[in-house]
């Protein structure tokens, strides 16, 4: 769904203002004509103008007319500490001056190996390994072949099936469309992709008459099991988005479910794998979400939140048990893929500059207050007639609002562009996914606007 520019009088000196707005324009009409934008009838852009940004700080990203937008979706998920975030600045700069990249197949560097060793350590040591992708989806394809190689590593070479959640949602590329179930993304690919298993989700939303959250993620692991049952011998893995599912709407459940599934995989010898592409980097609560379940995954995915959303790096982490099937005299039996810019030296730079900042500031437990503060501030949105299912986890918050319109979405992310708020609602759930350096001012005013919002949209 396009962005929708809104231009007012610029309050600044005349002259300067045509100026400018020069700029805006002509930067548009240039972009409509040579870029293709992510996810995007490109038609719509006839009636829906882009937004141009000139820069980043903090939460907000400004154009060159001197209008702002309080980032409230961390530019898809990515953004942790803000635009333009002075410390993850000056570690790029210093890794600019030492290397920016080199060939990770018969080489390796300093800033890929201590990223390793820090991730690594982050799980307790029990997923050692660490595989590198560019993008969320390269290691979701990561994750399933490596499941399946590690079968046919190890004499199972009729392990080739993979189960999904409902509405999962795991990437775009044809393998990790293939797990993900969201029907207009997947259903003109169809003829592309390989068959993979749904089971029910333990979205709470979806809840039997009087079943709690809990109960409801029990009853779903049974659907689970009597999957596992009939198909395990033919079953590799079972993928899931921890906690919440994001991009189906923000769908919360209890962490119960991840405790039986765990539990499953291992009665039925199936991989567990945990797409925390998302969920990761502390976006749950947790600096990753399988923690609140005390569970360890076979196969664990980061991206998006890892460079504190300056550069595309993507990583699978694994255990010794699946890194030893594949270590052998037999080339074959290696795991022989590979992206260019695996471990690219800056990306990794950047992601140990966050992993610095987690450290320094304490972050997991500062976010504690913060989320605290925004749950508390958003009880007027909670209560208003039109919302529904008001829920949160860790740094999310959604809500599900009352409207008839198809058009809800692009109507709401327009009017928040008016008021200076970068949303955009997935069907009729609004969330909010702000930086974590969000100010009680600014969450004050990103709640007083989506208020706004909700009373003419
Ligand atoms: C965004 C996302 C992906 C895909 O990552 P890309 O970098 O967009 O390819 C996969 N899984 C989840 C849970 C995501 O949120």
């Amino acid at each position: 769904m396009p962005f929708v520019n809104i231009r007012r009088a610029n309050p600044g000196a005349a002259s300067q203002r045509v100026a400018v707005s020069t700029h805006n324009a002509s930067l548009l009409a240039r972009s409509v004509a040579a870029v293709w934008h992510p996810c995007t009838q490109m038609k719509q852009h006839e009636t829906l103008p882009l937004v141009p940004i000139a820069r980043g700080n903090g939460v907000w990203l400004h154009d060159f007319d001197g209008r702002r937008y309080l980032d409230a979706i961390s530019s898809w998920w990515v953004n942790l500490f803000g635009h333009g975030n002075p410390r993850i600045n000056a570690a790029l700069v210093a890794q600019l001056g030492e290397l920016e990249h080199v060939i990770l197949a018969g080489f390796t560097h300093e800033p890929v190996v201590e990223l390793s060793e820090r991730l690594s350590a982050l799980t307790g040591g029990r997923l050692g390994h660490c595989f590198y992708g560019s993008d969320g989806a390269s290691a979701i394809e990561i994750a399933l072949k490596m499941s399946f190689h590690f079968w046919r590593n190890s004499g199972r070479p009729e392990k080739t099936g993979f189960i999904s959640l409902v509405n999962s949602y795991h990437g775009e590329t044809l393998g990790a469309l293939s797990v993900t179930d969201v029907a207009l993304f997947k259903d003109t690919y169809a003829p592309l992709l390989r068959q993979s298993a749904q089971v029910p989700s333990p979205d709470w939303r979806l809840a039997q008459k009087g079943e709690t959250p809990h109960a409801c993620a029990g009853r779903c692991a049974q659907s689970l099991e009597r999957h596992l049952e009939q198909h395990h011998a033919e079953t590799a893995a079972f993928i899931v988005e921890p906690l919440v599912q994001g991009a189906t709407g923000m769908a919360m459940y209890d962490a119960e479910y991840l405790r039986r599934a765990r539990a499953l995989c291992d009665r039925y010898q199936v991989h567990l794998i945990a797409d925390e592409i998302m969920t990761g980097c502390g976006r749950s609560g947790t600096f990753f979400a399988h923690e609140q379940a005390g569970i360890t995954p076979d196969f664990l995915c980061l991206s998006k939140g890892i460079t504190g959303g300056y550069l595309p790096l993507s990583v699978v982490l694994t255990t010794d048990a699946v890194y030893a099937a594949f270590y052998d005299d037999n080339v074959a039996r290696g795991f022989l893929h590979s992206h260019s810019y695996t471990g690219n030296a800056l990306a990794c730079r950047a992601a140990l500059a966050t992993l610095d900042i987690f450290r320094q500031d304490e972050v997991i437990e500062a976010n504690k207050a913060k989320a605290a503060y925004l749950s508390r501030a958003a009880q007027p949105i909670a209560r208003h007639p039109r919302v529904r299912n008001f829920r949160n986890t860790g740094m999310i918050w959604a809500f599900d609002v009352d409207a008839n319109s198809p058009a809800f979405a692009r109507k709401f992310c327009q009017a928040a562009l008016e008021r200076e708020l970068l949303l955009r609602p997935i069907g009729n759930t609004v969330y909010f996914m702000p930086p974590y350096v969000i100010t009680e001012d600014e969450i004050e005013l990103l709640v007083a606007r989506t208020l706004d919002i909700l009373n003419c949209v």
